[in-house]
């Protein structure tokens, strides 16, 4: 195998990611066109944050279930939003065990409607509530503009669905589960989003309220990487999801869905990622540290043998850790291959280093350049570095998104900040001019932010007076 490095990111952003996902062998092309092959550094990156999400969301008393991927066509039709929403990403089965079916399955783009029918079965009285559900799952969309793990045809992911008892508890556990993204997004993909409610137009097909976290990729552009939407009793409506109330009167159940996708690897690999190729935080990178032994003949005997006695320390002490010591290759060429792997700390071991009784280190950002650390302490002081890189991190993607974030008064400084970051701007909330605004510069409301202060003022585009009373965020997206 050949690896001739990448398009560098500062020349051609999308080249760049797209050379990228392959060449650092986190996925290939699937057969069918906009389906991907996650390969197994790719996949113990969505495991790492797998287990995290799955951690919380059991811990907040959810449990997980498992429903079919083939969901009746019927199903769909019945909330007129979501199926129009949905209808044009479905795929349809007609023809299975070699005949026509009566009636055509969809494989499932999300499972609100299965699960919204047997919510109504499973939930008789208030006291089933509230039923707190949640699936890791693998859905369909059709994707006319496929892109690795940003629109894929075939994602993986999970999504919860729970039913309350009125609109107070359905809404605390919509802004639960935001809340469970922004914290796995900030704390181990390193990425600064902000959490807020999206505009009236941006909502998903069916809800009521819908809720984003946004990160600013480093091209300028926002990525949503995880949605949490209070869906009012609308689809309580069309399942009949009602209970017996302490009254014994029927009354509809208020219902929730929130999802995380794959897509969060894509809002990894552009928040960090550099001319060199990916950097991964450590929390969730597959190997965090990677040690390679230098030298021929005897010396190569020597440091291959310390390299695997510090890996194994390396391990009782919870690091994931790699000893690439493919002895046809030059020490260059591997450093530049864990470089665009993203690999957060490389260690090499050189006979001089054993003979100081040191190794050298190398992050993969920073200005530190190479470090020497005494063998016998790197065991003990890897972590520590480990966990700084990741703060690191965050704080350099914090940094770039406010540097490429303004405040815009007027319509023509707007084009310009959205073609390198986002403008936090008053918007009079009209539909037309939000399309108006998209028709020309492409960018869309982004987000309604949680924590922006109250303020009210004039649209940028139109003069009318401001909605939502404070700035919202502005930007192209993905
Ligand atoms: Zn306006």
């Amino acid at each position: 195998m050949s690896r001739e490095g990448v398009t560098p990111q500062s020349e051609d952003f999308s080249a760049w990611y797209n050379e990228l996902v392959i060449q650092a062998e986190l996925v290939d092309r699937g057969p069918v066109r906009g389906t991907m092959v996650i390969r197994p550094y790719g996949y113990r990156m969505w495991e790492l944050l797998q287990a995290d999400l799955d951690g919380r969301i059991k811990e907040a008393g959810h449990g997980n279930a498992c429903f079919p991927m083939f969901i009746p066509e019927s199903y769909f039709k019945r909330e007129a939003e979501h199926v129009e929403g949905f209808s044009p990403e479905l795929a349809v089965v007609t023809v299975a065990g070699g005949k026509e079916l009566e009636e055509p399955l969809v494989v499932r783009p999300t499972s609100e409607t299965v699960i919204g029918e047997y919510m109504a079965k499973w939930i008789e009285s208030h006291r089933d509530l509230p039923l707190l559900l949640n699936q890791w799952a693998n859905v369909v969309r059709w994707e006319l503009r496929p892109r690795m793990f940003l629109r894929t045809t075939e994602f993986l992911w999970q999504e919860g669905h729970t039913a309350h008892a009125d609109e107070e508890d359905a809404m605390r556990e919509t802004m639960w589960a935001l809340g469970a993204y922004a914290g796995l997004a900030r704390e181990l993909a390193a990425i600064p989003v902000v959490e807020g409610e999206k505009t009236p137009s941006e909502r998903f097909a069916g809800a009521e309220r819908t809720y984003t976290i946004e990160g600013m990729m480093r091209d300028g552009r926002a990525l949503q990487s995880g949605t949490s939407h209070y869906l009012g009793t609308n689809f309580a409506k069309v399942f009949d999801i009602t209970y017996q109330d302490e009254d014994g009167k029927l009354v509809h159940a208020h219902t929730t869905s929130w999802g995380m996708s794959t897509r969060m690897l894509g809002g990894v690999i552009m928040t960090h990622g550099d001319d060199k190729g990916l950097v991964l935080p450590p929390r969730i990178a597959p190997y965090q540290v990677v040690i390679v032994p230098i030298g021929r003949d005897d010396a190569a005997e020597r440091t291959a043998a310390a390299a695997r006695d510090l890996a194994g320390e390396l391990k009782r002490a919870g690091v994931r850790v790699h000893v690439d010591d493919r002895p046809q290759l030059r020490p260059g060429y591997k450093f530049n291959e864990w470089e665009l792997r993203g690999v957060p700390v490389r260690v090499e071991i050189g006979p001089r280093d054993l003979d100081g009784g040191v190794v050298t280190l190398a992050r993969r950002l920073g200005d530190q350049g190479k470090e020497q650390i005494p063998l016998g302490r790197a065991a003990e002081l890897l972590p520590g570095i480990l966990e700084d890189f990741q703060a690191f991190l965050y704080t350099r993607a914090e940094r770039f998104r406010d540097e490429h974030t303004a405040d815009v008064e007027s319509w023509d400084a707007f084009p310009d900040q959205v073609s390198h970051g986002w403008a936090r701007v008053f918007h009079c909330g009209r539909t037309d001019c939000e399309d108006a605004i998209k028709a020309d510069t492409a960018a869309t409301p982004r987000v309604i932010p949680s924590d922006a202060p109250e303020e009210h003022g004039v649209c940028f585009r139109c003069g009318e007076p401001s909605a939502y009373g404070k700035r919202i965020l502005y930007g192209r997206s993905y």
